[in-house]
C-alpha cells in the first residue's frame, strides 16, 4: 500500500509546471548520501485515489502537475494513480520521480507526462549537476519521450561560468 510522508507545491521539479510533489514513503533504494532518509520508513497517510483526491481538490485551480517523488516499492500502483489523474483531472499532467536505473517490465509509462530514472550517485550528483546519471524525459504530442535534463543543469552551468 502506498503511503506519503508530505506535500508541497514545487517549481522546479518539473520544468515549466506548477506541482503538486507527493513524497512517497518505504523507498527501497537506500542510496548512500540519500538527502530524504526519513523516506526509507514506511509511514505517513495512505495514497489512495480518495486521498489523491483530496490532495488535489485543495490546489486544483493552482497546479498544472502532479508528481509522485517516489514508490519504487510499488511502482504498478503509482502508474495506477497516474492514470487516475489523467482520466478525472483532464488538464493536469502527471510526473514520476523514480529513483531506478530502469522502469519495471511491462510498466504503463504512457500514464505519465514526464519520468525521472537514475539511482541517485552522490559523486555524479542530481539532475542539477552536469555529471548527473539522472534523467528526465517529457512526452511529447506525437508520444515521443524527449530528455530534458538539460533544463535542469543551465542554472549550474550559467553559475559555473560566472
Ligand atoms: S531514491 Fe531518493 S529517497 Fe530513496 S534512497 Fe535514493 S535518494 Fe533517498
Amino acid at each position: 500500500m502506498l503511503k506519503y510522508a508530505n506535500f508541497d507545491i514545487v517549481f522546479q521539479e518539473v520544468p515549466d509546471e506548477v506541482t503538486l510533489a507527493i513524497n512517497i514513503s518505504n523507498c527501497p533504494n537506500q542510496c548512500v548520501g540519500c538527502h530524504s532518509k526519513y523516506l526509507w520508513e514506511d509511514r505517513g497517510e495512505v495514497l489512495d485515489k480518495e486521498a489523491l483526491d483530496r490532495l488535489i481538490d485543495e490546489y486544483q485551480t493552482g497546479i498544472t502537475c502532479v508528481c509522485f517523488m517516489g514508490g519504487d516499492a510499488e511502482p504498478y500502483d503509482v502508474a495506477n494513480l497516474a492514470m487516475h489523474v489523467k482520466n478525472k483531472y483532464k488538464t493536469i499532467k502527471t510526473a514520476w520521480y523514480s529513483g531506478r536505473n530502469e522502469l519495471p517490465k511491462a510498466f504503463h509509462a504512457e500514464t505519465f507526462d514526464y519520468i525521472k530514472t537514475g539511482r541517485y550517485e552522490e559523486k555524479l550528483g542530481a539532475l542539477d549537476s552536469i555529471t548527473t546519471n539522472q534523467r528526465m524525459v517529457k512526452r511529447l504530442a506525437d508520444g515521443r519521450m524527449k530528455d530534458i535534463t538539460n533544463r535542469f543543469q543551465k542554472q549550474t552551468e550559467k553559475t559555473m561560468l560566472l
